[in-house]
């Protein structure tokens, strides 16, 4: 990273309306007591009731400067050697992931925990679900560990077991349970990577699928060959974007919203879909416009605008392309002309490509450093916290999934590993 700023001193030198909240400028810490996902994209959303509070961090954490804690996560890993191993998602700061062994999607972390197979302890640098699947895709004996528990996904927040057992339930009301003449079920539910275990485990059980912003195309496609109709969570945007591009009619695909009778919707609509889309979407990535697109194609010329499909629709279509992190960043790997990128994404993850390429121009779309406010929970302070506990054999802020849930969560996930892979991203 060596001269270029990180996010957070952009964020702490920036002027007045440069950010999305002046509050992301002070540590995470002095939001521990205060229920909400603190400053940042999400920091609008409704935290559900019972979702996973932080206690205190110990104060000489709190006290210390950037640099003790740098060092005292360098000393703490160097005692620890392959016991540890550090995953740092995609969209995490970068005083954080500077520390990390794997950088990637949740998903290729969770995999990368696999490949350390002498490793005890996990500590993932992302959010609750992430944590939750590592755990589920690693050995039991190996202990997954999330450094700040009040960082969860606002979006995964928004599908609980509870309202999506109560729409199945409607759902079998209407559509009855039985196969239709070609075998298809009434309804498959698909559950985005980004959701909690219980309902990846939810899927498991009810002949349902996960897939990721990378698969979602040929996810589809597998349920469609086996139900007449997909129930697509928690994120509409996703689940609308890949469902157009496969030719599936906008009127064919109502929105399930959990808090109306019949999630909003009459009979007949229902009846008539083809898919479901849970009201759910992610903040960060709800900030995207055409306006923004616009703007950027008016500054640069020739500009590539690349956005990923958590987008609204009509940011996905004013997009040259659309994919995920995995995607974005081999598209600008791959690119062998300097070349000006305008990226739709988190701006942790944007700001490390401008820097990690600088032979092109990368920037934001969003002029507004925004973050995800729930990775921005995790700070090297707890980092430091978690690894000093480990050194001195304790467990903290371990993420473990109940057996039974777990189990139907693989069948889940095994699924879409045993899927044939369809084009890149
Ligand atoms: S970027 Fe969006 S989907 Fe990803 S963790 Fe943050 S809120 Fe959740």
């Amino acid at each position: 990273m060596a001269s270029v700023a990180t996010t957070i001193e952009r964020i702490r030198t920036s002027a007045d309306g440069a950010t999305c909240a002046p509050e992301l400028a002070a540590p995470p810490w002095t939001l521990d007591p205060v229920p909400g996902y603190g400053p940042g994209a999400s920091m609008g959303d409704v935290i559900p009731v019972g979702a996973p509070r932080q206690g205190g961090l110990p104060e000489e954490y709190r006290q210390a400067s950037s640099d003790e804690l740098h060092e005292r996560i360098v000393a703490a890993r160097a005692a620890l050697g392959e016991r540890v191993v550090i995953l740092g998602h995609f969209y995490q700061r970068d005083e954080v992931v500077q520390h990390a062994d794997f950088v990637g999607d949740s998903f290729q972390l969770a995999n990368a925990a696999k490949t350390r197979p002498g490793a005890e302890a996990i500590i993932f640098c992302g959010v609750h679900f992430m944590a939750e699947t590592a755990d589920i895709l690693t050995r039991p004996d190996q202990a997954v560990i999330l450094p700040n528990l009040a960082a969860g996904c606002s979006m995964a927040d928004m599908a609980d077991i509870d309202s999506v057992t109560e729409c199945w339930e409607d759902l079998a009301d209407l559509y009855g349970t039985e196969p239709d003449a070609d075998g298809r079920v009434p309804v498959v539910p698909v559950t985005y990577m980004n959701s909690s275990a219980a309902l990846k485990a939810f899927c498991g059980e009810h002949g349902g699928i996960v897939c990721t912003s990378s698969n979602a195309e040929s996810v589809l496609e597998w349920a469609f060959e086996r139900g007449q109709r997909v129930l697509f969570f928690p994120d509409q945007h996703l689940g609308r974007n890949t469902a157009k591009a496969m030719g599936v009619p906008l009127e064919r695909m109502p929105m399930w919203n959990p808090r109306r009778p019949l999630g909003g919707n009459d009979e007949q609509t229902l009846l008539d879909a083809q898919v479901l889309l849970w009201h759910g979407f992610c903040s960060v990535h709800r900030r995207f416009t055409v306006d923004q697109i616009d703007r950027a194609r008016a500054d640069h010329p020739g500009a590539r605008v690349i956005v990923h499909p958590e987008c609204p629709m009509a940011v996905v279509d004013a997009a040259d392309e659309a994919g995920s992190t995995d995607y974005i960043r081999k598209a600008i790997a791959a690119a062998t002309e300097p070349t000006t990128f305008a990226i739709g994404t988190e701006v942790n993850m944007v700001n490390r490509l401008a820097a990690e390429f600088p032979q092109h121009t990368i920037f934001c779309l969003d002029p507004v450093i925004c973050p995800c406010s729930t990775m921005y929970r995790i700070h090297p302070g707890y980092l430091a916290w978690v690894l000093e506990g480990l050194v001195r054999g304790e467990l903290l802020n371990r993420i473990t999934v109940p057996d039974d849930v777990a189990e139907n969560a693989r069948v889940a996930l095994e699924r879409m590993l045993a899927m044939k892979p369809k084009g890149s991203s």
